[in-house]
């Protein structure tokens, strides 16, 4: 079968690329230049909103049996809390913060995909493309020193930070790298007192130390070090920085990991250039702080997996749909960068007269119950949303839906299945069963109602409002249906 979309690089991006492709059916390759996917927990947190767009394609329970629900974060000095922040009450199936190893997660991913026929092709390393008539001629490497043309019909770059495809394609990767560096440990940890479900990030006057749990009594330490660190941490040096900044009575032993690290907030300004897109670190990088890189990436591969399916199976509007992927993830991308980085230098300030000014704002701000929802609902990236994007049709206001461009929130699946369609929520009538058949493809089959909500809503397979109208307001929906199906794919 002629593949239609090569992926190259098979991390969390890559793999959650492939797998929504192949749950909708679209022929798809993945290849990866290493010979296995990693032994080590890098990313550990999975958000809740990762876990909504996971769990249509059945992944999220996989996923959630190998890690740790997590119900709060709490920001200590010492023994006293600073700030505690909750994730039970979100507005989610998934009211917690998943903590998982990368490594599983890689392995959940390629265990779905490989549940649809697809393997990832590994030992083969992208050499190079050239973009040629109606499609993308890519060179790839064999170990054994093979080299292979893929055609393909389009190209996504989930390859990583250093991005090969990203260097091809001549972007620059704008930003910068923060001064200071960082040590992560991963280590068995005792006399932690703190709630399993619960995890702490303590400030002290020195710097931050933060406890990741990856299963019981273990435990992601991380800890930022000053400029003149050492480049080979040990096991001791940690131990030194806990007993400092810690509650006292800590021990860490087994370790398993360690590892410097220096943060990079970098990307780039458009993530689609002609048939090639760039996703996930390829297309941006942020600080670790809010655990939000990962879950960014797997992210644009669910906004932009579905449009390019739509394009590929359904002829839709190519211009229209694909341009919005990089307007769309580029904005949000661009959002966590500042919301991460605020965080990370809130988190690592030095001053020590700004450092109590710090503590007790925060105290008082996190004393308020709206102020620990807001920052629980961005944490959990529930609140991502698209406000100027493209694809937002038009807008009735009162009528009890979100806007354009919003999560439209509640447990009902969106995009489930191995079609990616629009949805139409509204009340069972003549005219919706018309346009449900007048869309073969376009719009689901089911008809959803919402009892607490007059007017029209048209849902995007991801789970944002496409547009909105009155009862009446049919002749919105059929313009903005029509609009999705007319313009061609370009023949560049
Ligand atoms: C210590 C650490 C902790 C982190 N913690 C968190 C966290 O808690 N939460 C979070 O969300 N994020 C976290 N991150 C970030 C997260 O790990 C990355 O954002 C994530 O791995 C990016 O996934 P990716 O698929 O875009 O890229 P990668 O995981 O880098 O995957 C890229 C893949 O492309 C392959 N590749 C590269 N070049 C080629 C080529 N020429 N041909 C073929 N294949 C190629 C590579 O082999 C690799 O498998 C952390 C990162 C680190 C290092």
């Amino acid at each position: 079968m002629p593949t239609s979309v090569l992926i190259a690089g098979a991390g969390p991006v890559g793999l959650t690329m492939a797998v929504e492709l192949a749950r909708f059916q679209v022929p798809v390759r993945i290849i990866d230049k290493t010979a296995a996917r990693t032994d080590k927990s890098k990313a550990l947190a999975v958000w809740s909103r990762t876990l909504e767009l996971l769990d249509r394609s059945g992944c999220a329970q996989t996923l959630i049996a190998a890690g740790r629900k997590t119900r709060a974060v709490d920001i200590m000095d010492g023994k006293k809390t600073i700030a505690r922040v909750a994730f039970d009450e979100l507005d989610s199936p998934f009211r917690f913060v998943l903590m998982v190893p990368q490594s599983e997660t890689e392995r959940v991913l390629e265990e779905q995909l490989a549940s649809y026929g697809v393997q990832v092709e590994r030992n083969v390393e992208f050499s190079g493309f050239s973009e040629v008539g109606s499609g993308v001629s890519c060179n790839v490497k064999h170990s054994d020193g093979r080299t292979e043309v893929i055609d393909a019909d389009w190209l996504v770059g989930c390859d990583g930070a250093h991005s090969p495809i990203r260097h091809q394609l001549g972007m620059s990767f704008d930003g910068e790298t923060v001064p200071g560096n960082f040590v992560l440990a991963d280590v068995h940890v005792a006399g932690l007192q703190i709630p399993e479900d619960e995890f702490p990030i303590f400030w002290h006057r020195s710097g931050i130390v933060a406890f990741f749990p990856i299963a019981k009594d273990r435990y992601r330490v991380i800890a930022d070090v000053g400029a003149g660190s050492s480049a080979d941490p040990t096991l001791a040096d940690v131990q030194n920085i806990v007993d400092q900044r810690g509650p006292g009575d800590v021990v860490l032993s087994d370790c398993i990991w360690i590892a410097p690290f220096t943060v990079n907030e970098r990307k780039v300004k458009d993530f689609r250039k002609g048939r090639v897109f760039l996703a996930g670190d390829a297309a941006h990088i942020h600080s670790p702080a809010g655990g939000q890189g990962m879950n960014t990436g797997m992210q644009d591969a669910f906004n932009l997996a579905w449009k390019l399916a739509m394009v590929i199976k359904n002829d839709a509007s190519c211009d229209l749909l694909l341009d919005s992927y990089s307007v769309e993830r580029s904005a949000n991308a661009a959002q966590v960068l500042k919301d991460s980085g605020r965080m990370l230098r809130v988190g690592t300030m030095q001053n020590a007269t700004g450092q109590v000014v710090r503590n007790f704002l925060m105290h008082q701000l996190f004393g308020l119950s709206f102020a620990k929802h807001i920052a629980a609902e961005r944490l959990s990236e529930l609140t991502v949303g698209y406000d100027e994007s493209p694809l937002n049709g038009t807008v009735a206001k009162g009528i009890g839906f979100p806007e354009p461009g919003h999560r439209i929130g509640g447990s009902d699946n969106y995009g489930e299945g191995d079609s990616p369609q629009f949805a139409i929520i509204a009340k069972d009538n003549g005219d919706v069963r018309d346009r449900i058949k007048r869309n073969p493809g376009f719009v689901e089959g089911a008809i959803r109602t919402s009892p607490a909500s007059k007017g029209i809503c048209l849902v995007r397979p991801d789970g944002y409002v496409a547009m909105t109208a009155s009862a009446e307001g049919w002749d919105d929906v059929d313009r903005y249906l029509d609009q999705m199906a007319t313009t061609p794919a370009p023949q560049t």
